[in-house]
């Protein structure tokens, strides 16, 4: 199915107590049921990158991450599935874990470089760019192809909304919205919800991307304390929204940016009828390191 470049993910109405108490109807753009491993907003960043490869005639993918990259898996898969050999550079030292093991089964190779290394890493990029057989993908999947992929979460939708909530990290994601907004929804709001402490950088990132910010409103206190940091009001929203709706969700991106949108529910920000849509970005094999922060 992935390799027609075409699966649109379903956009689906949530049953939720509290969107039923504020008369608030809020649907979810699916896209962790996009593929359980080339998951949501990652495989809409590669996208784009892997059709410019098979174009160019590349065999390799080479690309960087963390050691619990959902960067890392989907390009792992996606090689596997659409016939690149794959290796990262995985930041930090050796470590093994889930993620890497099942980047391993996908055939990738691992190359584990300090984090010195790894943020000096433009001569390595230099070297490697000058093989014409690679396809050097960044960190995250960043980039302007990256962009062309994430607009389509909007192009796909079959129905108008006044807001869209979304979780950002890099802002790449945020990005392709709000480019794809600007062209086609000028009247509805982009709520994003920076992941990482000190997320007015987002606003700098989505511009370098050619991303207008004028429909665009940052929500930059629901970090938790920072990248991959939880907190126990955190884990059980997380635990209770996922037993309530049977959506999975996890801690690092999704329970965040859904966490702000229902606070702002709960202090009744929106007008009831008011139609949002929440991008459920995927990524939930990050929450196979998190598993254990919710015993108690
Ligand atoms: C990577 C990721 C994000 C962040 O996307 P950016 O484009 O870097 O802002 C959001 N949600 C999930 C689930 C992710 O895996």
């Amino acid at each position: 199915m992935l390799k027609d470049f075409s699966f649109h993910s379903p956009e689906q109405k949530i049953t939720h107590p509290l969107y039923i108490s504020k008369d608030i109807p809020v649907w979810f753009k699916r896209d962790d049921m996009i593929h359980p491993f080339i998951s949501g907003n990652k495989w809409r960043k590669l996208k784009y990158n892997l059709q410019k490869a098979q174009q160019q005639h590349q065999k390799h993918l080479v690309t960087f991450g963390g050691a619990w990259s959902n960067h890392l898996i989907a390009t792992a898969c996606a090689g596997a599935s659409f016939g690149f050999s794959t290796e990262a550079y995985v930041r930090g030292e050796a470590v093994h874990n889930p993620v890497l093991a099942m980047c391993k089964l996908f055939g990738m190779k691992l190359h584990f470089i300090s984090r010195e290394d790894y943020r000096n890493r433009e001569q390595l990029w230099k070297t490697l760019q000058a093989n014409p057989d690679i396809c050097l993908i960044d960190e995250g999947g960043s980039g302007i192809e990256a962009t062309w992929g994430c607009k389509e979460i909007v192009t796909e939708l079959t129905q108008s909304y006044q807001h869209i909530f979304c979780a950002a990290g890099t802002g790449t994601t945020a990005a392709g919205i709000a480019s794809a907004l600007a062209e086609i929804a000028p009247a509805t709001q982009l709520h994003i919800v920076p992941v990482l402490k000190g997320g007015d950088f987002i606003l700098e990132e989505m511009k370098k991307l050619h991303a207008s910010t004028t429909q665009t409103v940052l929500h930059t206190d629901y970090h938790f304390g920072g990248y991959a940091k939880t907190t126990p009001q955190l884990l059980t929203f997380v635990k209770d929204f996922i037993a309530q709706t049977g959506i999975m969700i996890e801690p690092t991106y999704t329970g965040k940016a859904l966490f702000a949108l229902h606070q702002m529910i709960t202090d009744n920000v929106f007008q009831p009828h008011e139609r949002i849509l929440f991008v459920h970005t995927g990524g939930l094999t990050g929450l196979l390191g998190m598993l254990e922060r919710f015993e108690d």
